[in-house]
């Protein structure tokens, strides 16, 4: 029986979120079925394909990101193709099909399955199937599934052309340079099934399959890693029993990236109270207004170097630390703690695992009297964790933010050995901040705007300090390239990088139904996701003029009208351009009041006073229009303000008392028509 050698295909993935990936090993493993053996790469792995040599057919399924980008792993494949140098007969031998997977709910639909076919074809190129463009907007099984089905009568289709090519080819070359002849070409060109029939097969009928036979034949003659020879081949095998799982393992959608700071700007006057600074980020994922990414930063490295010296353990900072259980803790369900690494030196330790400057629990002042020499300091320190004491520990701990370094300074005689500071400092965490822009608008970039949290000095902390992530993204870009007039980086510095991750979605997005209308609270920096929304809805608009739009609210408020109005040119943009209808701004430390509404006998300083003026207009969107209200921002104070102004407008709309209001409060927020991202 003569050998078929037209078996073979090869299958090229681009990929972000996987579904492109997803959809082609689903080929590769559906390809055994129809008697082929597909070749999978990802279209990054560039050394286990070849396309300028490939003579058999080329699957693409490839998707599009961001703002019609090439996924991450496809980026240097679409920049290879792109080169000028490249010429018209460059693809030639190429015969390809092209799956493409896009979202018509973004700019540029499908445009890296676009600009790949669109190359290939000015390459040379032959297409053997009608390319595909599924879209995610409406359900991508709608064009996937078909296209599928329809794949492999292609495939089988184009082979013989291909196969006729090839053993063309390959009777030149073995004409032309017999030696050179490559038995592992041609192995790769037959499935297993084939291989069997070859060997059995005898004397083939042609050339071409006579060719084949000489090649296989001298394969089989050694046994590689991958291939065995009988007896082995032959014999019956005895294989160790299965060893028992135990391990259950999944990756988190969110992905750690390093990514550079492109521009950063102070957002308020040097004399305003705080400073608020907004930053730009190069990423390549995409994200949807609302979304909040976290940022991970280390501790002070003079931070860490103190607490270690303090600790008499400086010289060993670069030693691994071991871990494990004492053998006969009384602790019940004693573990090691999950953020602690098997292997990782002290100082990696303190800098990336444990939040030296969270303030000491009370158990752990109860357990640092155990390493206290001084009785004064034990009695002092036995008292703060006390029952008694507790006045004392809320006042000059918990409400002086103390860290563990600062407690030690107060308390010299003090010395915990590590594995204490390991079983009661807890994991350092990531800050998340809420992205303050629409990738709409800054395809490839994230926007965030953050103030610089400022601890004073006070009797217990002498030195003052910023906030761990604020003060350390501070510092960064201001010895990093940039010039906070400029805003743009100079050329002479590379730019900063920070590790980010974006946060699993949230329920915090503007209604899906663009003429739902809502309302927005964002006093601060608490506007920042609200930026976001509008940035989003204004290119929206652009895109889709027709659609009916509900209206739309935001009230935010500052301290003064010209030193810390975040944003203020482009909220008065999106009101210009009608994105926004209702601008309400409030200053609560500018005399002349905002706003040109505000008599002395009722000021309106802050956005619950704004919203109350306004209450007939939000109750009506929240009561009768079926509206939405988010609030972001600062959770102590404004998120509780705002919440009791809510409840009271509610009972003087419905007439209902205060109880009633609360209920009817309470059933916006089950329906989620009432959200909050707040923070301390
Ligand atoms: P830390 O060192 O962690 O200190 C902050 C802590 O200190 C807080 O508990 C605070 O209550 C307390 N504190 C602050 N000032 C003082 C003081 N003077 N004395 C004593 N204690 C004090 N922040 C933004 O600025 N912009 C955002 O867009 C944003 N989005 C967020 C989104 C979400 C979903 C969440 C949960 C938080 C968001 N935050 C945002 C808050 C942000 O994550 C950080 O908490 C904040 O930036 C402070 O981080 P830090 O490490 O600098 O401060």
């Amino acid at each position: 029986m003569p050998c078929e050698v037209t078996s073979r295909f090869v299958l090229l993935y681009g990929s972000q979120k996987g579904q492109a990936q997803s959809i082609a090993e689903g080929i590769a493993e559906e390809a055994k079925g129809h008697g082929l053996a597909a070749d999978l790469s990802c279209l990054d792995q560039n050394d286990k394909y070849n396309l300028e040599e490939e003579n058999s057919p080329v699957v693409f399924i490839v998707s599009t990101t961001g703002d019609g980008e090439a996924p991450d792993n496809a980026l240097q494949f679409v920049k290879r193709i792109r080169r000028k140098t490249l010429t018209s007969d460059h693809f030639k031998h190429l015969c390809y099909a092209l799956l493409a997977l896009g979202d018509t709910n973004y700019a540029n639909f499908c445009n890296c399955g676009k600009t790949i076919e669109r190359r290939l074809q000015e390459l040379g190129a032959k297409q053997f199937y009608a390319t595909g463009f599924a879209d995610d907007g409406i359900g991508l099984e709608l064009v996937v599934d078909p296209w599928l089905e329809g794949l492999w009568n292609a495939i089988k289709g184009v082979l013989p052309n291909m196969a006729s090519d090839r053993s063309a080819h390959l009777k030149e070359n073995a004409e032309e340079s017999k030696d050179l002849f490559s038995p592992d070409v041609r192995l790769n060109l037959l499935t297993i099934g084939e291989r069997q029939d070859c060997t059995s097969a005898g004397t083939a009928g042609n050339a071409e399959s006579q060719s084949r036979d000489v090649g296989l034949s001298t394969v089989l003659l050694a046994s590689s890693l991958t291939h065995s020879l009988p007896p082995l081949s032959v014999s019956a095998l005895n294989v160790p029993t299965l060893p028992p799982l135990y391990l259950k393992v999944s990756l988190q959608e969110e992905v750690l990236r390093e990514v550079n700071i492109s521009k950063a700007l102070q957002m308020t006057r040097d004399d305003s109270v705080k400073t608020a600074l907004l930053l730009e980020l190069d990423i390549s994922m995409i994200y949807q207004p609302g979304d909040s990414f976290d940022v991970y930063c280390p501790n002070r490295t003079t931070e860490v170097d103190n607490l270690l010296h303090r600790l008499s353990l400086y010289n060993q900072k670069h030693c691994l630390v071991n871990i494990s259980l004492i053998k006969d803790t009384k602790k019940k369900g004693a573990q090691v703690p999950s953020h602690i690494p098997e292997k990782a030196s002290l100082h990696f330790l303190f800098s990336w695992c444990l939040e030296i400057r969270s303030v000491p629990k009370k158990a752990f002042v109860r357990a640092l009297v155990e390493h206290t020499c001084d009785s004064v300091h034990r009695r002092r320190l036995q008292e703060l964790c006390s029952k008694q004491g507790a006045a004392d520990y809320n006042l000059y701990v918990r409400d002086a933010s103390l860290s563990l370094m600062e407690l030690l300074t107060a308390f010299p005689s003090c010395s915990p050995p590590l594995s204490l500071l390991i079983e009661h400092l807890p994991k350092l965490q990531p800050r998340p901040y809420s992205a303050a822009s629409s990738c709409l608008r800054h395809p490839g970039k994230l926007r965030f705007v953050f103030n610089v949290v400022e601890f004073p000095a006070s009797s217990e902390r002498l030195v003052k300090r910023r906030g761990l992530c604020t003060g350390w993204m501070f510092d960064l870009i201001h010895s990093g390239p940039f010039s906070m007039e400029n805003t743009e980086s100079s050329d002479s510095l590379p730019l900063p990088k920070i590790h980010v991750s974006l946060r699993s979605s949230c329920s915090f997005r503007p209604p899906s139904d663009p003429s739902v209308p809502y309302i927005m609270v964002g006093p601060g920096t608490g506007v920042a996701p609200f930026i976001g929304f509008l940035q989003h809805r204004e290119e929206t608009r652009k895109t889709h003029p027709d659609r009916v739009l509900g209206n739309t609210w935001l009230f935010y408020g500052c301290r003064h009208k010209d030193r810390d109005y975040l944003f203020r040119e482009d909220l008065e943009g999106f009101v210009s351009s009608g994105t926004l209808t209702h601008l309400k701004v409030c200053f609560s430390r500018d005399d002349a009041v905002n706003d040109g509404s505000t008599s002395s006998a009722h000021p309106t300083k802050y956005v619950q006073h704004n919203l109350r003026r306004h209450s007939r207009h939000v109750t009506d969107i929240l009561l009768k229009q079926n509206g939405v209200i988010y609030v972001c921002g600062d959770a102590k104070n404004m998120a509780k303000d705002v919440n009791e102004a809510l409840v009271e407008m509610i009972r003087d709309e419905l007439k209902v008392d205060q109880l009633d209001a609360m209920k009817h409060l309470a059933t916006l927020r089950e329906q989620k028509r009432y959200l909050q991202d707040i923070w301390a």
